[in-house]
């Protein structure tokens, strides 16, 4: 299997057995969620792309669109129009409570109900077409078509009265650009968009990339709107778990009541879970932990990053069949996996070309890029031969080699 693969595939397997928490019920059609599906998907700013487990599995994207629905409402307004709205505070409250800011009466920030109705009906035209032009984005950001889950639909618009409540709200502090039914309407569509795991990701990455989704190659928001989006969901992704969130796992982040978690590492990847049972928070337990670990093991944390961000490949050299690549600075995971997408292409190439791959000007590798290397190695050997030049012993043999030790085999899988 595809080394990143493996490593999504056993995160999933390692978190499967959490079975803590329970599918929201607060909208009926949601408690006929399955409990145990769970996805884990991962797309990178080069557009490459991984699974695992329930990745492909339909669920409404429920919060999770916020964030993007705020992401177009900068693009079409720019900060200082929306920010005449909606704040951006984290309210350190619940998803659906009232906080509004005491003078402006402006909601918190946009990923609190409050906030989100109010920037969904800062989008332009009547209740359909802003509709669609929302529908439009989202589906820019996963690069295909969405559709809206009908009976989840039908289902949150016929109890909704919380949310109508807080748009009547917003409405009387003169913060609300339409009527207040109306404007639930579209958000309750809006909440009721399908999506997988993979979307997610792609969503995710269409973010990390400043607003070009790296799938498609098509620009979905402007890179201020992206960048601004990315701020918001560091600080108010997660509500009242926000400031644990960045403490723990450190990437920013949106949870949807489906379910669904959509985290982004900056610059690198977008992460997309589906797990359906949730913590008091409203977050899904098993995309909480997994994340966490994730992020942890990967080194995406934002604000403990110590590694290059530029691209580790210097040079791709080829001579007679023979592919030469010259890496330099410190490999981490997200260069390994460059490093792994190039190695496994050129073995496609032709029969048995020889790839070396070049470890003389790498200063150092964390655990998981050195994993993810010999993997790839041992995966590619019956196609090809990958030979590393490695003076300092970085890399050390890959874990085919014969004289490997169990010892240096656990060594290298710390
Ligand atoms: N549609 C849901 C609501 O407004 C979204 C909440 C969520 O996902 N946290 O209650």
């Amino acid at each position: 299997m595809e080394p990143v693969t493996v490593v999504l595939a056993e995160l999933v397997e390692r978190h499967r057995a959490d079975t803590a928490g329970d599918v929201a019920r607060y909208i009926p059609e949601l408690a006929r969620a399955d409990p145990h599906a769970f996805g884990l998907a991962m797309v990178s700013v080069q557009g490459h792309a991984y699974q695992a487990g329930d990745a492909a599995a339909a669920f409404t994207i429920q919060s999770v669109s916020k964030p993007f629905v705020y992401s177009l409402a900068l693009s079409e307004l720019g900060l200082a129009e929306v920010a005449r709205r909606v704040g951006f505070e984290p309210s350190g409250e619940p998803f659906n409570a009232i906080s509004l800011e005491a003078g402006t009466g402006r909601p918190a920030n946009p990923l609190i109900n409050a906030g989100a109705i109010v920037t969904t009906a800062l989008i332009g035209g009547d209740g359909e077409a802003a509709f669609e032009r929302i529908r439009d984005t989202l589906s820019g950001f996963a690069g295909r078509r969405l559709t809206v889950d009908e009976d989840v639909y039908r289902s949150e618009a016929a109890t909704g009265d919380r949310n109508r409540a807080l748009a009547y709200l917003t409405l009387s502090q003169g913060v609300l650009e339409r009527p207040a039914q109306q404007a639930c309407d579209v958000y309750f569509r809006q909440c009721a968009i399908e999506v997988t795991a993979v979307d997610l990701a792609v969503m995710g990455a269409t973010l990390a990339n400043g607003g070009r989704n790296p799938v498609t190659g098509r620009r979905v928001v402007d890179a201020d709107a992206a960048g601004a989006t990315l701020s918001v969901m560091a600080t108010c992704g997660m509500y009242d778990h926000s400031g644990e969130w960045m403490l723990r796992v450190g990437l920013p982040a949106k949870s949807g009541v489906g379910g669904g978690v959509c985290a982004v590492s900056p610059g690198q990847f977008g992460v997309g879970v589906f797990s359906p049972p949730l913590d008091p928070q409203g977050n899904s337990v098993r995309a909480s932990a997994v994340l966490r670990e994730l992020s942890a093991e990967l080194g995406l944390h934002v604000l403990r990053h110590t590694e290059r961000a530029r691209s580790p490949l210097q040079a791709v050299r080829t001579d007679h069949g023979a592919h030469h690549l010259e890496l330099l600075g410190d490999l981490g995971f997200a260069a390994a996996e460059e490093i792994v997408h190039c190695v496994r292409r050129l073995a496609r190439d032709q029969p048995r070309p020889l790839v070396t791959v070049d470890l003389s000007h790498v200063t150092a590798v964390r655990p998981i890029a050195r994993r993810l290397l010999a993997d790839c190695a041992a995966g590619l050997r019956a196609r090809t031969t990958v030979r590393f030049v490695d003076p300092a012993g970085l890399v050390r043999r890959p874990s085919t080699d014969r004289s490997d030790t169990p010892g240096e085999r656990a060594e290298r899988a710390e």
